[in-house]
């Protein structure tokens, strides 16, 4: 049984039923598509090490080639890598393909069904909610997951809050960067974004959930359309849809596993907690569990509570960069120091896991954009 049919939870269930074993996941939402709380873009990393993204259908992607990013002043720098770029997605499109593979596959998918509870028996669990009994349950159920409370898991205790609007045909004027913006007295502890996404533009922000003296999320969004303003103005503009969440920021949670139960995705706080991007770890964490899961009750392997959840990534050195920007971020470092070299490569780092060319000219731009 797999608790959620989002990035991890789909991933994990291919998995599973590509390796003959007969999965369900239960979903609470009416279609796994419905009601997101992502931006949904994908880093190029990801596509390279998951094969079955390469078969995303072409339009439900465009590609992203280089990052503009700003200072708190709105003075800019554009930054980009050989070879790099990010894929803004169609989302719910994507989620709905993803479900279609995994159910392909042969796994069972239950829209509309909430999991509650769940009691342990022999050889695995007792359901609630007419749900029956599972050899394993896999808690792929986001960042305030139920499975974990329900089964004694850690749980996530550090989160950023973040929300984006939708605007559903609209163009931006420099539609082949991602813009970031970088201001902590609107997004204290991370930044905001504006990208030319598949059907429209999408202009978000996360800032660290009940930051002292700085207000809640919807009017700090208020505040970045208005210094927006002048790149690109939605002031007035009916939104088509808000997408807005959690995103666990601390690091793995402990214990990430039982037997015979284990978390992942943002249940299991896989998200890097400095560029708070989680898609790429729900998906091939979820693939991996999948396959560990499989191993386990085919009797090839011990319970993935012993070896695999070794493999799930601590982000060690990601947490202290954390630390460091929620005690010491300050605007006028960043407005005086941006185009420094220190600046650019710790930037180049982030964005492209790399060291960051920085786009001087038009020209550059232009042959960033054609590759
Ligand atoms: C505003 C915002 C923008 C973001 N943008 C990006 C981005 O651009 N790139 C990136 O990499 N990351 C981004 N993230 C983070 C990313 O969205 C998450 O890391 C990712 O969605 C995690 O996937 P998941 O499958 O683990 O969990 P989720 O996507 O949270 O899915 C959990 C699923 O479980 C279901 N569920 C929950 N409880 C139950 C229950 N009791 N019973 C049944 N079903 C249940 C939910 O309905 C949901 O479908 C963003 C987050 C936010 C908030």
């Amino acid at each position: 049984m797999v608790v959620g049919a989002s990035f991890a939870g789909l991933a994990c269930a291919l998995a599973l039923a590509r390796a003959g074993v007969r999965v369900s996941i239960v979903e609470r939402k009416s279609d796994p598509g419905e009601k997101l709380h992502t931006t949904g873009i994908l880093v190029r990393d990801l596509i390279d090490a998951v094969p079955l993204l390469q078969e995303i259908p072409p339009s439900l992607v465009r590609r992203v080639n280089a990052v503009r990013l700003y200072a708190p002043n709105l003075a800019s720098i554009d930054l980009a890598a050989p070879g790099y770029y990010f894929l803004a997605t169609d989302t719910p499109e994507v989620l709905r393909w993803l479900a279609g593979r995994a159910v392909q596959a042969g796994a069972e998918l239950r829209c509309g069904t909430l999991f509650r509870g769940a009691q342990a028996v022999r050889g695995g669990y007792e359901l609630g909610n007419r749900l029956g009994r599972t050899g394993f349950i896999v808690g792929a159920d986001g960042p305030a997951s139920r499975v974990a409370k329900v089964l004694g898991l850690g749980q996530n205790r550090h989160f950023l809050a973040g929300i984006e609007h939708e605007y559903l045909g609209a163009e931006l004027a420099a539609p082949g960067y991602l813009h970031c913006f970088i201001d902590r007295r609107l997004m204290p502890g991370y930044i905001g974004w504006l990208v030319q996404g598949v059907r429209g533009v999408q202009v978000g922000l996360a800032r660290r959930l009940r930051a002292p003296g700085a207000g809640d999320a919807r009017t700090a969004m208020q505040g970045l359309l208005a210094k927006l303003a002048p790149i690109a103005d939605f002031r007035g503009r009916a939104v088509d849809a808000v997408r807005a969440g959690l995103i666990p920021c601390g690091g793995l949670v402990h214990p990430v596993a039982r037997a015979r139960a284990l978390l992942v995705g943002d249940a299991a706080g896989l998200v890097s907690p400095v560029t708070a991007g989680g898609i790429h770890t729900a998906l091939l964490h979820g693939l991996a569990a999948g396959g560990a899961v499989a191993d386990f009750l085919g009797g090839r392997s011990a319970d993935p509570q012993r070896e695999f959840i070794g493999t799930y990534p601590r982000f060690r050195l990601k947490r202290m960069l954390r630390f460091a920007f929620d005690h010491f971020q300050a605007d006028w470092i960043f407005n005086l120091a941006l185009a420094s070299a220190p600046m650019r490569w710790a930037a180049g780092r982030i964005y492209f896991h790399q060291r960051a060319v920085v786009l001087e000219s038009a020209a550059e731009v232009r042959r960033f954009e054609a590759r």
